[in-house]
């Protein structure tokens, strides 16, 4: 059984612990619901954090120009100093992380598709962006998984989220360690994942586990560190995982019948039109590995990147993408 680290995610407290929204209610998200018992979850919500209370007036991402401010119309406050000084403060503590869950479209936490107006008054949005604590999510974060609920009921989105949370923990529990041995072990065991995802990372990241030119051990590990969280930025294309699949399948070619390779044939072909995520392939694969007993693909991440009740099909839609 494998066994899997806990992740650090930073939530927005307004999705589905506490209900501090502006109208006094909370969101309800299946996904975080489920999440809950596999993470170690911080909750925040800046508004509440900066003194306005619950319920409140509304408050709006407004331009003044070259900048933007955070205006709550009703009485015409600008609290947009206290977000960013408590933005700052919280940011800055913040010492270990592998992803965040915002509320999406919110003007506080949102980090892509909030509304930005012209000003405090009545009148249509002039555009999208980022809100004041996303915004500096991503600024400072933005090698780690940051997502909203409304982009993580799209199960790409999804999978790609905990592939990342998951493999990011994994390697800060590694660096307690701090051994060279252990990080060759690890990049071995992520090795497929890492094909799958970046190729030209992987190559880079198996340089800087070779240390040809003697650097010490913790600058080796930051540099590790660094491009391990640049590999996994972007989703996969599809070719590469197939590729990955296919070379895994390779490995029980005489043992499994046409029937059965046909049938893991079209599950591929399903990931590859965007119909399935790639979960589904690897699980029938990773079916194959345990039956087998390939000790090599045992090891792998590819075949168990996070626990597998984490892709429950229950609460998804298609979502933003
Ligand atoms: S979106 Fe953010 S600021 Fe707004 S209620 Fe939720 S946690 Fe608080």
């Amino acid at each position: 059984m494998t066994l899997f680290p806990k992740p650090k995610i930073v939530v927005s407290k307004c999705i589905g612990f506490d209900p501090c929204r502006y109208n006094g209610e909370i969101v309800r998200d299946k996904f975080v619901a489920r999440l809950e018992p596999h993470v170690d979850f911080l909750c925040v919500c800046p508004e509440v954090e900066i003194g306005l209370g619950t319920p409140r007036d509304p408050i709006r991402v407004v331009s003044s120009g070259k900048d933007f401010k955070l205006i709550q119309p009703a009485s015409g406050l600008d609290v947009s100093r206290k977000m960013r000084e408590f933005t700052s403060e919280f940011l800055g503590d913040l010492k270990e992380v592998d992803g965040f869950i915002l509320k999406s479209r919110s003007p506080s936490c949102g980090f892509t598709d909030v509304k930005l107006y012209a000003g405090p008054e009545k009148g249509p949005c002039i555009g999208k962006g980022a809100g004041f604590f996303g915004g500096a999510v991503l600024e400072k974060f933005g090698d780690r998984a940051v997502e909203d609920e409304g982009r993580l009921l799209n199960l790409n989105i999804r999978e790609h989220f905990l592939t990342r949370v998951y493999a990011f923990a994994r390697f800060r529990e590694l660096r307690r360690s701090s051994s060279m041995r252990d990080l060759i072990g690890f990049h071995g065991a992520n090795k497929l994942l890492l094909m799958a995802y970046n190729q030209t990372k992987m190559r880079e990241l198996g340089r800087i586990v070779a240390n040809g030119d003697g650097k010490r051990i913790p600058a080796v590990f930051d540099l590790y560190e660094k491009s391990f969280c640049e590999a996994f930025h972007k989703p996969p294309r599809h070719a590469s995982p197939i590729n990955v699949l296919m070379h895994a399948l390779g490995y029980f070619k005489k043992e499994l019948s046409a029937r059965e390779k046909r049938h893991f044939l079209g599950m591929c072909e399903a990931y590859r039109r965007g119909k399935t995520p790639l979960s589904s392939a690897v699980s029938v694969l990773g079916s194959w590995v345990i039956r087998f007993e390939s000790v090599y693909l045992q090891e792998q991440t590819f075949f168990h990147p996070f626990p597998a009740d984490l892709m429950a099909l229950d609460d998804s839609g298609r979502g933003r993408v």
